[in-house]
């Protein structure tokens, strides 16, 4: 046997990382090799260090709801390149890869769900696509996700996991912080309960607007949570910092979350403090049904601009004729006395949902 003999030899049994048989995970902390399915039966937590691995939005959804009650909403909406933005590759590229990665079009997958039998809207971000970034469509969907909570009485749970806003969109990404931001301060004058969950990492523009904005907020045990990157940061002030300053276990101690929750606990304790806030809605007294008639449920501007894209011409057409003709026959008819009516309808039937949102509650 010749030397290089052995040489082929070795190289036939060395395989690529991609090669490598995936039955066998490693615990990035510990080092310890797992059979997968015994990890996976723990939703992805180490048995020998209880490391939290990163999950995506689809195993965040199968952690977090009941079984089959996920109804998915909002999945056809996509990026579009308003600036043509072009970096190493260009941003339509890029999307593409996503895509074809995670099979979404998107960092966000949203929809409704119930947690031991209590219906929820659930947002959950995936960090596979392109590091679970925010961009338009993920801030219009955070949004209509508000919108159905406000819409249907539901509580609020978004699961982030997020690089931040999506420099590829520039300003278009940044937006989505204010207009997230506003959505979220909707709910509190609806009294509906927000839950933000903050998992390993959650920084930038996403830490920066909605994450931290939650009634309740939980994090994940050893989580990276912050606005701007240590280096980042050190540079800027140029002075060392605290280990582990951006470890949910240091904010809890600081006052920064609320929570540090372990996985095999997040449904259970997530369902807990929802009970929770429907019971002390029966003690405190309602919202007053002016703030509920100056805050109705509209399409933001920006909202529009995405929509417009989803939505023909057509039925925005249709959507200004509608009351151009219904002003003509009541002029025809010279009746002016039921104007007033029918602005007075839409605020009585608010009225109305509202007193049946709390005789459900009572229930
Ligand atoms: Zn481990």
């Amino acid at each position: 046997m010749s030397f290089l003999d052995i040489f082929s030899k070795k190289k036939k049994v060395q395989s690529t990382p991609q090669e490598a048989p995936k039955h066998w995970v490693k615990c990035e902390k510990c080092t310890s090799l797992m059979y997968f399915k015994e990890v996976q039966n723990q939703f992805k937590v180490c048995p020998k260090c209880e490391y939290h691995m990163k999950l995506n939005a689809f195993e965040r959804v199968l952690l977090l709801s009941d079984e089959d009650s996920f109804v998915e909403y909002d999945s056809s909406l996509a990026p579009t390149d308003p600036l043509k933005f072009v970096d190493k590759k260009s941003y339509k590229k890029r999307v593409l890869e996503a895509e074809e990665k995670t099979g979404r079009t998107s960092s966000v997958l949203s929809g409704e769900c119930t947690i031991m039998g209590m219906p929820i809207q659930l947002v959950c971000f995936e960090f596979a696509f392109m590091g679970g970034s925010m961009g338009s469509v993920e801030g219009e969907k955070i949004v209509r996700a508000v919108n159905r909570s406000i819409e249907k009485k539901q509580p609020l749970v978004i699961v982030s996991t997020s690089g931040g806003a999506r420099m590829q969109e520039s300003t278009y990404a940044l937006l989505q912080m204010s207009k997230t931001a506003a959505a979220i301060k909707k709910l509190s004058s609806y009294n509906i309960p927000y839950i933000s969950v903050l998992t390993d990492p959650t920084m930038g523009g996403v830490s920066a607007s909605f994450a931290w904005l939650g009634d309740i907020i939980l994090a994940e045990p050893e989580a990276l949570i912050g606005f701007a990157g240590q280096r980042v940061i050190k540079q800027t002030i140029g002075a060392d910092l605290p280990e582990g300053f951006q470890k949910s276990e240091f904010l809890l101690e600081h006052g920064l979350i609320d929570m540090i929750v372990k996985r095999s606990k997040m449904k259970k304790t997530i369902y807990d403090l929802l009970s929770y806030f429907s019971s002390q809605e029966q003690i405190n007294e309602p919202v007053a049904v002016e703030e509920l008639q100056e805050e109705p449920v509209q399409v933001d501007d920006e909202q529009e601009s995405i929509e417009e894209e989803v939505v023909q011409e057509d039925n925005q057409e249709e959507i200004k004729e509608e009351p151009k003709e219904e002003i003509k026959e009541e002029v025809k008819e010279q009746e002016v006395q039921e104007e007033p009516k029918e602005l007075e309808e839409p605020f009585s039937e608010e009225e109305k949902k509202w007193k049946d949102f709390k005789l459900k509650l009572k229930k």
